[in-house]
């Protein structure tokens, strides 16, 4: 059962503190720094009967550093449908399982995603415990607008895919997030200068991490960066969105008097003429009546 009470720090919020029984938690891990492990998602570890991971190896570490054993599970690219299945029998006869991925939040460009849908279908609850996410801290981080944006993950390595996916958000006016391989990088600057023109990018490599760096700069630069020195580390993208279409008029390249010209001819009164030239260019009637004197 779930109980519900009030904690320090947080009075007046109720917040869950035990683990429920035919549960999935989604538990997000550190990026590089494993300081940035959160106290519930050390507990929920803790506490779950098994944990789901990406990469056991990788998510051993951090339990040693948390010095919590506990039975684990692989759960990856190639062996997600019948681990997934497998998975939610367990769930379903009482256990609670957390799914962690190699790094950041699960499901986010890893195959956590199916293990939440299969778990959805089978009417198994699952719970969110947030934590680092490299798209977002390279958001935050790049400088560009964040009001608005886009998360893109991984392009296709077939060049096709990739040209098409980039035509596809062309026209965005978002701000655009990759992730990147170092090795695909400078291919991938390449076709990105091609299809999106030269534009603002903030390239963040091993954020968290002891080689941390933003690098704030175009994409034509940073391919002429990148070409000259290789990329080492964990890469992501962020890449200003397109500039909004400039709004033209028919009459930006007419005079005033061509412009009430215009509308004169096709029968207005002067006056009206006049008024709406005015309010077309926004400014005074007096203003262009002068003119036309
Ligand atoms: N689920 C993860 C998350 O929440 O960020 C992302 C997993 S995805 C398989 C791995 C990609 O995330 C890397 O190739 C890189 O693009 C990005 N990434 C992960 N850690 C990073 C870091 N410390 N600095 C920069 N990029 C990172």
């Amino acid at each position: 059962m779930n109980t519900y009470t009030k904690t320090d720090g947080l009075e007046g919020k109720k917040i869950a503190n035990e683990i429920k029984k035919n549960s999935l938690y989604l538990v997000s891990t550190p990026i590089g720094n494993l300081s940035d492990i959160s106290p519930r998602a050390a507990k929920v570890l803790a506490e779950v009967d098994f944990i789901a991971a990406e990469d056991t190896r990788n998510t051993a570490k951090l339990l040693i550093h948390l010095g919590i054993k506990k039975p684990m599970v692989s759960y990856y690219e190639h062996n997600k449908r019948e681990r997934g299945q497998e998975i939610v029998k367990r769930l379903f006869q009482g256990q609670s399982a957390a799914l962690v991925s190699d790094a950041g939040t699960p499901a986010i460009s890893d195959p956590g995603e199916d293990l939440v849908k299969l778990c959805a279908e089978a009417g198994i609850e699952v719970f969110s415990i947030p934590g680092p996410c490299a798209a977002i801290c390279a958001l935050t981080l790049s400088g560009l607008f964040t009001g608005r944006f886009s998360f893109e993950g991984f392009l296709s390595t077939g060049k096709a895919e990739r040209l098409e996916r980039l035509q596809s958000v062309k026209e965005d006016e978002r701000t655009l997030i990759f992730y990147e391989a170092p090795h695909h990088l400078v291919k991938t600057l390449q076709v990105m200068l091609e299809v999106l023109g030269d534009r603002k990018i903030s390239l963040c490599r091993e954020i968290t991490k002891i080689n941390e760096e933003v690098r704030r700069t175009t994409i034509s630069q940073a391919l002429e960066y990148y070409t000259d020195n290789q990329p080492k580390g964990e890469f992501v993208l962020v890449i200003e969105g397109a500039s909004p279409e400039k709004k033209t008029n028919f009459w930006d390249n007419m005079s005033v008097e061509q412009h009430f010209e215009h509308y004169f001819s096709q029968g207005m009164e002067r006056m009206d003429a006049i008024k709406k030239v005015a309010s077309d260019r926004g400014v005074g009637k007096s203003t262009i009546y002068k003119q036309l004197l």
